[in-house]
């Protein structure tokens, strides 16, 4: 299918909006206000935001089930109004709840969805996508009689039937033990090095760290973020040192050590403190001379990095700040 593409983009999506129908034709759910991206072929893209955000909204809209109010948005090249039958062949989507017939086997499953994109038998290649998805001794069994996980897998081989170049996840790890979480991820990482573009969408930061080479972030119906994941996670520019005091400073009343180069300084216990500092304005070292400055006496140091969590919070927090 790639010789057909026409755009660089595995997606790319422009000024997308959604307003849900309201009650009794009043105003509905605005669930996307304008969103544009695009998602660069043979990456694991992850979109990243909170319950309610309009990841699925999003997906659902890539997946023809959802009618966009405005906007423009192409799979592998192919307007998804205008061209329709190819953005739909482009893409594989595995949605976020797992629904099956519990009456068909894996390999039924696929034959019949093979059969609804209308890809001739010859071409079929459910014995090698159960292989793919670690599925071939289930072939024959019942869908029913598969765990969660192999169900879970089995979707995602439904979503590969018609051979698309692109592959979309909705919160494929939504509530699954830690076990599962990391085949699926073990899976995800092995269909990208074959060359497969795939986007997830998650609520895990840790997840879209793990596992995504960009993120893209919604709050609200808005992208407020969208960079390489290395890129995102150095946007963190505040550390935190975490120190131990030989007294109990709650105890005795004690002001909490002040400075302006502090960002925060807060006592998570009788002991200790947690000190946030802007890594560009000074260092941990200054910052303990600061404190014994003050007359503090120290008995034990940690410094934390940043991670994904911060920039998250420090983005969706100043989201939330009227303009
Ligand atoms: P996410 O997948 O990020 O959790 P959704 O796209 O499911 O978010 O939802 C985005 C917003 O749109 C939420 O406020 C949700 O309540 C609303 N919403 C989702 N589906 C519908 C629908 N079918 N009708 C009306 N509102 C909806
Ligand atoms: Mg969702």
């Amino acid at each position: 299918m790639s010789e057909h593409a026409s755009d660089p983009a595995a997606i790319s999506i422009q000024g997308l909006v959604k307003r849900y129908a309201g009650r009794k034709g009043g105003e509905g759910k605005l669930a996307l206000e304008g969103v544009s991206f695009d998602v660069p072929q043979g990456q694991i893209f992850g979109l990243l935001g909170p319950n309610g955000a309009g990841k699925s909204t999003l997906i659902n809209i890539l997946a023809g089930l959802v009618r966009k109010t405005a906007g423009e948005v192409r799979i592998w090249g192919f307007a998804i109004d205008h061209d329709s039958r190819n953005a739909k062949r482009a893409i594989g989507i595995v949605p976020q709840e797992v629904v099956f017939d519990p009456f068909f086997s894996p390999a039924e499953v696929l034959e019949l969805q093979a059969g609804y994109y209308g890809v001739p038998k010859a071409a079929r290649r459910t014995m090698e996508l159960l292989r793919a998805v670690h599925l071939a001794d289930k072939a024959d069994a019942y869908s029913r009689t598969l765990s969660g996980g192999m169900k879970r897998r089995l979707l995602i081989a439904k979503a590969l039937v018609h051979a698309p170049p692109v592959l979309v996840l909705d919160e494929p790890t939504a509530g699954v033990d830690v076990e599962l979480r990391r085949q699926l991820w073990e899976l995800v990482r092995e269909l990208n090095a074959e060359g497969m573009t795939v986007v997830l969408t998650t609520h895990y930061l840790e997840e879209a760290e793990q596992l995504c080479d960009r993120i893209a972030i919604i709050n609200h119906g808005r992208l407020i973020a969208n960079k390489p994941t290395r890129e995102l996670v150095g946007m963190a520019r505040e550390k935190i040192v975490v120190l131990t005091l030989d007294r109990d400073i709650v105890a005795e009343g004690r002001a909490l050590p002040a400075h302006p180069d502090f960002v925060k300084c807060i006592a998570t216990g009788e002991r200790t403190l947690e000190i946030t500092y802007d890594k560009d304005r000074t260092n941990a070292g200054q910052v303990l001379a600061l404190i014994e400055g003050q007359g503090f006496a120290i008995v034990d140091v940690t410094t934390r990095e940043a991670d994904l969590e911060d920039v998250f919070v420090a983005l969706t927090s100043a989201e939330r700040q009227p303009a």
